[in-house]
C-alpha cells in the first residue's frame, strides 16, 4: 500500500518515519512545519515563535528525548509577566506574591470569593471573573488573553480551559498571600530545549528515517479515481492507496472537487489567527536568566517576548543577545502587512521600555510570518469543525495534527496523536 503524506510538519515527518511506503509532500521549502528553526549570523531560534519541550504525557516525553539523545538539554522556565512597570513571576496568580501587600490583599480577597467550583460560565472572559474573581481577570488575564486571542475574550469559549488554563490551589494562594512563592504550571517548570540546533533539532531526528520527501511542492488537487487517490502537486501528480492529511483544513477543502455549500461555508467560520515572529540580536548588556516576558499591555503590539539564549547557551554568540517577539493578528491584516522596519522600532522601543536594551545597535534583525499559528475558539467552532473534518472522514482521508483537526495542541499531543493513527489503521 503507498500512502501519500500532506504536509511535512512534526506529524508528518513522525508518521513518514513509521509507514515504510510513504510519500510527504510539503509546500515548504524545508521541513519541520511550525517546529522548523533558524540558524544565521551566529544566532539559532525558532521560526514559528520558541518551542519548548514539556509534557505529562511521560511516555511521550520520554520518545521526544529519546529522540534528541545527546542534544537533549534542560533548562529551567524564568518567565515573568510584565505588570505595571515590574516583572512578576509567571504564572501571575503565583507570582503576585511579590507584589506591595495592599495590592496583593485585592487579588487574594477576590480570588478567595470567586466560585471556582460551579458550573463553568460559557465564555472565557466570564470564566476568568468566575474562577479567579475581578482583580486577577481585570488586570492581567483578561488583557493578556484578549491580545494573544487577537479577539475579546468574552468572544471565545471556555470549553477548552479547564486543564489548560491551570488552577492554582488554595494552598499555593494562601501562601502567596502571605508573601512565599510557589510555582504554578508545574509541568513545565522544568524544560526540555535541544542543545543546538533550535527544535529543529527534533524534526530532523524524524525526517532523517523518512523514506521519501518532497519539498516545494504545494498540494492543488486530491480527488479519487478507480479507487486511487491522485494527488496534483505545484509540480507533479502521484497516486496512493491511502491519505493523510495535515495541512490546514481550509487549505484541504480547497482541494477537493464538489465541496457541498454548507461545508465550505463552515469551514469559512473556522477561525485561526497569524503570528509575526520578530529577531533582534545585539550586544548583551545586563545578563539575566529571563526566558520570556507576558505583556498584557495593549500599547504594545507583541504579547510575548522570549531569550532563547536563556533555552541554550549556543543560541546565541559569545557575549549576545537574542530576542524573539511574538505578535498575534489576523491573516494579511494591516499589522501582517506593516513595514519591516515600523515592525523593527515597535520592537525597539518596547525593548528600551523594559530595560533590555540601553544604546546598543541592533545587529540582527529578521521577521518570520506563520499564517496558521492558532485556532481560535468562538462560539461557531464546535459546530463548523465537525462538520468540516466529518465531510473529510467520509471522504476516507485521515485528519491529523494541530491545523488539519484544527485543534489547539502542542508538540507532544501531536506525537500522541501521530501514533494513534499509526495504531488505528492499517498501512500495510
Ligand atoms: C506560536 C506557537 C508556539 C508553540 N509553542 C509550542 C511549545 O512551546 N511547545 C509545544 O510542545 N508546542 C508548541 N506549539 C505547537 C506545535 O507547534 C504544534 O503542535 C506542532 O508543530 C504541530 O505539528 P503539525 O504537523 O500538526 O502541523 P504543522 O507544523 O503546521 O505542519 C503542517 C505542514 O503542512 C505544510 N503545508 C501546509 N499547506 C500545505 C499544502 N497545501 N501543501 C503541502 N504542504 C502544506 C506546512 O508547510 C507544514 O510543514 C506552538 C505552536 C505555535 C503556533
Amino acid at each position: 500500500m503507498k500512502v501519500g503524506i500532506l504536509g511535512g510538519g512534526l506529524c508528518g515527518l513522525v508518521a513518514g518515519s513509521k509507514i515504510k511506503n510513504s510519500v510527504i509532500l510539503e509546500a515548504d521549502s524545508s521541513p519541520g512545519g511550525h517546529c522548523r528553526s533558524e540558524i544565521s549570523d551566529g544566532y539559532t531560534y525558532d521560526i514559528g515563535g520558541p518551542h519548548i519541550i514539556f509534557s505529562r504525557n511521560k511516555k511521550i516525553l520520554n520518545y521526544m528525548k529519546n529522540a534528541l539523545g545527546d542534544y537533549m538539554n534542560y533548562g529551567l522556565r524564568d518567565n515573568k509577566c510584565f505588570y505595571k512597570g515590574d516583572f512578576v513571576n509567571y504564572p501571575f496568580e503565583n507570582g503576585i506574591y511579590e507584589l506591595d501587600p495592599s495590592v496583593r490583599l485585592n487579588f487574594i480577597k477576590d480570588f478567595f470569593n470567586a466560585d471556582r467550583i460551579g458550573h463553568p460560565k460559557k465564555n472565557l472572559n466570564d470564566w476568568f471573573y468566575q474562577r479567579f474573581g475581578p482583580s486577577l481577570s481585570k488586570e492581567y488575564l483578561v488583557p493578556y488573553n484578549d491580545k494573544i486571542w487577537n479577539i475579546k475574550s468574552k468572544n471565545l469559549t471556555s470549553d477548552w480551559v479547564e486543564g489548560r488554563i491551570p488552577m492554582p490551589s488554595d494552598e499555593d494562594m494562601l501562601k502567596v498571600a502571605c508573601g512565599l512563592s510557589t510555582v504554578g504550571y508545574s509541568h513545565q517548570a522544568k524544560f526540555i530545549y535541544p542543545k543546538s540546533g533550535g527544535i529543529q533539532r527534533l524534526t530532523s531526528y524524524f525526517l532523517d528515517k523518512c523514506r521519501d520527501i518532497k519539498l516545494n511542492e504545494k498540494i492543488k488537487k486530491v480527488q479519487k479515481v478507480k479507487g486511487k487517490w491522485i494527488v496534483e502537486t505545484s509540480k507533479n501528480s502521484y497516486e496512493f492507496d491511502k491519505l493523510i492529511s495535515t495541512i490546514p483544513i481550509h487549505d484541504l477543502l480547497k482541494c477537493i472537487d464538489n465541496v457541498p455549500k454548507k461545508v465550505i461555508s463552515s469551514a469559512k467560520k473556522l477561525k485561526f489567527n497569524s503570528l509575526i515572529n520578530i529577531a533582534l540580536g545585539f550586544k548583551l548588556s545586563r545578563k539575566h536568566t529571563h526566558t520570556a516576558v507576558y505583556i498584557p499591555n495593549p500599547e504594545y503590539l507583541p504579547h510575548r517576548i522570549s531569550f532563547p539564549r536563556n533555552f541554550s547557551s549556543s543560541n546565541v554568540p559569545k557575549g549576545r543577545e537574542l530576542v524573539n517577539l511574538e505578535i498575534t493578528t489576523n491573516f494579511n491584516d494591516k499589522i501582517y502587512n506593516e513595514d519591516k522596519n515600523n515592525l523593527k522600532d515597535i520592537s525597539i522601543k518596547l525593548l528600551k521600555d523594559l530595560g533590555y536594551i540601553n544604546k546598543q545597535k541592533i545587529e540582527y534583525f529578521n521577521i518570520f510570518k506563520t499564517k496558521h499559528a492558532y485556532v481560535v475558539r468562538d462560539k461557531f467552532y464546535r459546530e463548523a469543525l465537525k462538520m468540516s473534518l466529518s465531510f473529510i472522514k467520509n471522504k476516507s482521508i485521515i485528519s491529523l495534527g494541530r491545523n488539519a483537526e484544527f485543534e489547539y495542541i502542542n508538540m507532544d499531543e501531536a506525537i500522541r496523536r501521530t501514533f494513534e493513527v499509526l495504531k488505528t489503521h492499517s498501512f500495510k
